[in-house]
């Protein structure tokens, strides 16, 4: 008797799965590439753990990827001597527990993507239902049973012991029994050419089992046996020297197996005698991408060691690029044509984990585990390597605006964070970035661009950071900038505020922030003077102003950095900018006491020209305790907090304060309305005879 369970799909696999099968798609074939991908996976792991113990490999000494269709049951077979799957397994991977990428692949779906770019979100199985509506996964693994899996999809799937199939040793079989009307896909013919199509690269021999029609001299005696036996084994025969006898013609029907992908493994090749196709082939089976790739970089380092690399660039980032803990397998590391892990760590840094490839090395020991990789040198200096060629391959692809674009939108942040990381580089990465400025306009500058058009009297290079280009363009912190020909650089992607830190400067210029303390102006003498003589004529006014906002700000002095508006809040040139303000505040989990540690010191800046800041020192000149200097100045605080890129600590206060001053401005009577709320102990926008009417009431 066999254990018969039966298990329910999680619902977001089962709505993936109706979803492909009920989703009208032509392109059906990719099935099988996803099926010889995992077999492929699933060789590669078993091959891993036969390098630390090879008796794992004495189940089944082979490693292969077999297909066999057969006409006549409606039924292939992709089987593959790799890992197997033990029941645990079965239960996690093909059914109960989804990954993110299931989700992620039916929004992308209905956002228009292909059915074909499945394999991307790591849910290749359920390609199976294009084309079967009934799939057994048959699988040993060395720790456990032989299993049988089986859904015809509709929500559930069993799990069965094994009693009725043939043991096989190690590994899996996935049978699929054919929709009707996918016939098309047990031919040889069409097998043969997906396989050349999608899998000509895969590292393992595909074996096609085919049938061949033979005819053969058959003793005449001898006929009716030979029907009947198994056309599967071979025939020998004895030759009976005696008596020579009397034979026939028959045709016999023989299984052979024939190899699919008999090309040698690229990289050992000559750069010059691949095609760019053969480049784009090996790359879509190597990530199971659906596009070619942007840019191809192979080749070899001699010497004190050897190793040969063909490094890729994807036209896009993967949909989860930054997500934690994803186990990427984007360098495949073989020893001398031996493949050993597809997710080495050490083999490149993590700002670089958008580009794809392989390394094959002479000098590493087969038998490496992922312990002694940590600390090989070896490996340290192919990784040096890897990033050289990366940013040479990158400095390439730049000579070539358009592609260059394309490739910047989808990496920049790679990039940053590299300037971030890797001090070494900082310096040839600074010159692959872009970004919009006051002088740009809808292109991109690099800095090096921005450089030759400063005016000779412009030392630093200045860049504002925010949240979008909209709100940096016309920001306050941009008017004496602007009104010098200083260029401002937006940098509006979060990851700008920690690059841009590291950065520190270019070609011996410092990258200066409009928004911080220490922007230098380069003055000139008597601009310097005129701002020096006012300090002494405002400081009643710098002093009430400080008293009113306390510790709100650290303080208030004169500036030149602003001309139309009234007054700016600017920042330490250590501490957090308003927009790193922002970024830590959207960052739920962060430590607080960090926050409280970093978060900006502000500082007020007023503009002494500006008639706002005239206005109110002439009320405070004339009388240090008008009741109205209060309101104004919170005022006044407030909207430099907004269009300084700060949030409002009390969004309500500041609301009532601007509705009085919307009532001042619509002439409406205290007394006519609902009594004003005493949110704050603040006196109403009006003069001394207001304040009368409030105390009467
Ligand atoms: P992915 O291959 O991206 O992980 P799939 O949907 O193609 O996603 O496969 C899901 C999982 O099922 C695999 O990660 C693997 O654990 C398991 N699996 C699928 N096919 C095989 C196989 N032939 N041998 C062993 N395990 C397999
Ligand atoms: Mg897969």
């Amino acid at each position: 008797m066999s254990e018969h369970e039966t298990f329910a799909f999680q619902a977001e696999i089962s709505q993936l799965m109706s979803l492909i099968i009920n989703t009208f798609y032509s392109n059906k074939e990719i099935f099988l590439r996803e099926l010889i991908s995992n077999a492929s996976d699933a060789i590669d792991k078993i091959r891993y753990e036969s390098l630390t113990d090879p008796s794992k490999l004495e189940t089944e000494k082979d490693l292969f990827i077999r297909i066999t269709p057969d006409k006549e049951n409606k039924i292939i077979e992709i089987r593959d001597s790799g890992i197997g799957m033990t029941k645990a397994d079965l239960v996690n991977n093909l059914g109960t527990i989804a990954k993110s990428g299931t989700k992620g692949f039916m929004e992308a779906l209905s956002g228009g993507a292909d059915i074909s770019m499945i394999g991307q979100f790591g849910v290749g199985f359920y390609s199976a239902y294009l084309v079967a509506d009934k799939v057994q996964v048959i699988t040993k693994h060395n720790d456990d049973e032989q299993y049988i899996w089986e859904s015809a999809a509709g929500g559930s799937f069993t799990i069965t012991r094994d009693t009725v199939n043939e043991p096989i040793g190690r590994g899996s079989i996935v049978r699929l029994f054919m929709k009707e009307d996918q016939m098309e896909y047990v031919e040889e013919k069409k097998i043969k050419e997906i396989v050349k199509k999608h899998s000509e690269f895969i590292g393992y021999p595909i074996q096609l089992v085919v049938t061949k029609e033979v005819e053969k001299d058959v003793e005449d005696e001898k006929v009716e046996d030979a029907t009947e036996e198994d056309a599967d084994k071979p025939k020998i025969e004895e030759i009976d020297e005696e008596t020579p006898k009397k034979t026939h013609k028959v045709k016999e029907i023989t299984k052979e197996t024939e190899e699919l992908n008999k090309t040698k493994p690229l990289w050992t090749r000559n750069p010059e005698d691949i095609t760019n196709e053969e480049y784009g082939s090996f790359y879509k089976s190597l990530t199971n991408d659906w596009e070619e790739h942007l840019s191809v970089k192979h080749f070899s380092v001699e010497g004190q060691l050897e190793f040969r690399a063909i490094l890729f660039i994807p036209k896009r980032a993967p949909f989860d690029m930054f997500e934690q803990k994803k186990k990427r397998n984007n360098i495949k590391l073989y020893v001398r044509r031996v493949f050993i892990m597809d997710d080495c760590e050490e083999l490149i840094p993590e700002w670089l984990n958008f580009v794809k490839g392989i390394v094959d090395s002479e000098d590493l020991p087969l038998n490496i585990s992922r312990e002694m990789l940590q600390q090989n040198k070896i490996l340290k200096v192919i990784r040096k390597n890897l990033v050289k060629k990366c940013i040479e391959m990158f400095q390439e692809i730049s000579e070539d605006k358009e592609n260059f674009a394309k490739f910047y939108e989808a990496f920049s942040k790679n990039i940053k964070l590299g300037i971030h990381e890797d001090t070494q580089n900082r310096t040839k990465l600074a010159e692959l970035l872009r970004y919009h400025s006051t002088k740009s306009g809808e292109e991109l500058t690099s800095l090096k661009d921005y450089v030759t058009r400063m005016p000779e009297k412009q030392k630093n290079i200045y860049y504002i950071t925010g949240e979008s280009r909209q709100a940096v363009e016309n920001s306050p912190f941009l008017e004496s900038l602007k009104s010098k020909g200083f260029e401002v650089l937006y940098m509006v992607d979060p990851i700008d505020e920690y690059s841009v830190q590291q950065l520190k400067e270019y070609d011996g210029k410092k990258l200066m922030s409009a928004t911080k303390e220490g922007l230098e102006l380069e003055e000139d003498e008597d601009e310097k003077k005129a701002l020096e003589e006012q300090k002494a004529s405002f400081e009643a006014l710098t002093k009430q102003i400080k008293d009113i906002l306390g510790d709100k700000v650290e303080k208030v002095v004169l500036s030149n950095r602003i001309i139309n508006s009234p007054c700016v809040l600017v920042t330490g040139q250590y501490g957090w900018s308003a927009n790193m303000e922002r970024i830590m505040k959207a960052q739920a989990l962060r430590d607080s006491s960090m926050s409280a540690y970093m978060a900006s010191k502000k500082t007020l800046e007023i503009n002494p020209v500006h008639s706002i800041v005239k206005a109110l020192k002439a009320k405070v000149d004339s009388d240090k305790n008008d009741k109205t200097v209060k309101d104004l100045t919170f005022l006044l605080f407030e909207t430099a907090l907004l269009s300084s890129g700060f949030s409002l600590e009390d969004p309500s206060g500041f609301a009532n304060r601007i509705h009085r001053m919307i009532k001042l401005g619509l002439s409406i009577d205290e007394e006519e309305v609902a009594p004003a709320d005493d949110h704050d102990d603040l006196p109403p926008l009006e003069d001394a005879s207001a304040e009368s009417k409030m105390e009467g009431r």
